[in-house]
């Protein structure tokens, strides 16, 4: 059995990112092919509760939720350092929602603005002419479907399965992301739990840990690390070791999913081509989140795919700016974080014992304007603050050497990463001599 379509552009994956895009497209009034691998209201199943900052919801022009689909809506939160209990307030508001129903809402808007949706329906390959993408070839069961467009968009999630087979020569990093390029997350969700355990949103920042709100009284325990599995693993255990020893709880069920944590490719476009949300690596440094950092690429991708679909011009020249207004902005704030945070990982716990109390890392301050905006403002008076902070840490000996060191470093390098991106080219005829810089700065080269 074989089946042939056509529209205007065909998205791979309906997730928070797809769904979204394929949304904003439909009103748009093109028509929209958007191919989902799972069953109705599987994507997200193996996730449950997630979060979303409550300010994304006008940012993105999205209905606030409600029912079955809201479990929880948090004012505060608590930032705990490595040791002790004195626990900062972090005075910024989320959404605490079923991920499976989020998306449902998301593909039912998407469906309403006329985007067919194609559930279990899997990706097999792309469809080329002249070496360009000219739509892709899909199976459900035993059919065969083609679907022709003149712009495909990868929407996949972590293994961007579209982004890895295009051909070499459309200029596109094709590598597929390396197992150790994850946050591995794993959520234990508790109830039957004392009423003085950590209720509401903690967050465990040394630790990549989290106790958030679950189902009913419930919570969920969860970590996020890099490389391994295992190691996330092990590092939660020992984390609920040391701060909740023989804890008397009922284990509900432990599930765990992968996050990127890499930075992005150099470009987001190619002929005919677009790639966004995980399949991007576009999730936060800071936490692994990439729900809401997937719609700024979708927000702007819509934009311009919208012009080039009028213009009939779907060149990379045409779908360039898609880089330039992504990475300039969004892209370089993750940039400067993902670099200053793979140092401060490295850094000794004693150390980072002092710079919390001295709130050098993870203040309140720092928490909000991260989550806000996605960088920390340091005017002159913080900036004085933070550098007596590390003078006097260093001088006290309550901050090692390599630690001192390693972090006025990582801030040299974080600013010049940061500033990179932000002088990402206009013209895609400067986009080699800027991704060798950007290789050099990222320890590439
Ligand atoms: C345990 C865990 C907890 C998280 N918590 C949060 C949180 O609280 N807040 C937050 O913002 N983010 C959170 N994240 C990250 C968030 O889930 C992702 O960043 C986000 O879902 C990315 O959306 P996406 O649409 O890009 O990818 P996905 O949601 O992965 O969607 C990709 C879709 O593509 C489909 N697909 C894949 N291959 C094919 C194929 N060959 N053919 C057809 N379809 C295909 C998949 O079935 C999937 O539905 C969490 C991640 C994990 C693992």
């Amino acid at each position: 059995m074989s089946r042939e379509l056509e529209g205007d552009l065909v998205i791979v994956g309906g997730g928070t990112a797809g769904a979204y895009l394929g949304w904003r497209m439909g009103q748009r009034g093109h028509r929209v092919y958007l191919v989902e691998k799972q069953k109705p209201g599987e994507p997200g199943s193996h996730i449950g509760i997630f979060h979303i900052d409550e300010i994304r919801f006008a940012q993105f022009d999205i209905p606030l939720p409600e029912g079955d689909e809201l479990i929880a809506h948090h004012p505060t939160g608590k930032a705990w350092p490595p040791d002790g209990d004195e626990a900062k307030p972090v005075r910024y508001p989320f959404y605490v929602m079923e991920m499976p129903l989020f998306i449902e809402r998301l593909q039912g808007y998407a469906a309403r603005a006329g985007a067919e949706i194609l559930f279990e329906t899997e990706f097999t390959g792309l469809i080329l002419d002249k070496g360009r993408p000219a739509g892709i070839e899909a199976r459900a069961g035993d059919e065969k479907i083609t679907i022709r467009a003149p712009l495909v968009v990868d929407a996949s999630g972590v293994d961007g399965v579209v982004r890895v087979s295009l051909p070499e020569e459309l200029g596109m990093e094709t590598a597929p992301i390396e197992a150790t390029d994850f946050l591995y997350v794993i959520l234990q969700y508790w109830d039957d739990l004392a009423p003085d355990f950590p209720r509401g949103l903690n967050f465990y920042p040394f630790h990549k840990a989290f106790i958030n709100p679950g189902y009913g009284e419930g919570v969920i325990v969860g970590i996020g690390q890099p490389e391994k599995l295992e190691t996330a693993s092990q590092i939660q255990e020992q984390f609920l070791e040391e701060r909740f020893p023989g804890v008397k709880h009922r284990l509900v069920k432990k599930t765990w999913g992968r996050t990127p944590y890499r930075r992005p490719p150099f470009s987001l476009v190619a002929d005919s081509f677009m790639v966004v949300g995980d399949a991007a690596f576009m999730t936060k440094p800071f936490s692994g989140e990439g729900v809401t950092s997937g719609f700024t690429a979708c927000q702007i991708a819509a934009e311009i795919a919208d012009a080039a679909l009028h213009k009939k011009d779907l060149s990379r020249e045409q779908l360039w700016p898609l880089n330039v207004r992504y990475f300039r902005d969004q892209g370089a704030k993750f940039a400067g974080l993902m670099a200053q945070l793979l140092v401060a990982a490295e850094l000794p716990r004693a150390d980072v014992n002092y710079l919390f109390s001295r709130d050098v890392v993870f203040s309140s301050y720092d928490l909000e304007q991260m989550n806000r905006y996605f960088e920390v403002k340091m005017g002159p008076g913080r900036l004085l603050k933070t550098a007596a902070a590390l003078l006097s840490g260093r001088l006290s000996g309550k901050l090692s050497r390599e630690g001192f060191s390693a972090l006025l470093a990582a801030m040299k390098n974080a600013g010049a990463i940061q500033k990179h991106y932000e002088s990402f080219p206009d013209d895609p005829a400067d986009f080699p001599r800027w991704t060798g810089q950007a290789k050099k700065l990222w320890g590439e080269e």
